[in-house]
């Protein structure tokens, strides 16, 4: 099973998550972590697998 799904693949590449609490979230980089409203977020590491 190689390549089943891009569009979910692409959805992951899109998550945010907070470097304070962990807190994820989807779309456009968001202006603050919405739980405690923290700005430092990063992209989640994309996990890109050879086969
Ligand atoms: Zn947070």
């Amino acid at each position: 099973m190689a390549s089943r799904f891009p569009e979910a693949e692409a959805r992951l590449l899109k998550k945010w998550i907070c470097m304070k609490c962990s807190a994820t979230h989807r779309g456009r980089r968001p202006r603050g972590c919405r739980k405690c409203s923290y700005i430092g977020l990063r992209l989640k590491a994309t996990e890109r697998r050879k086969v």
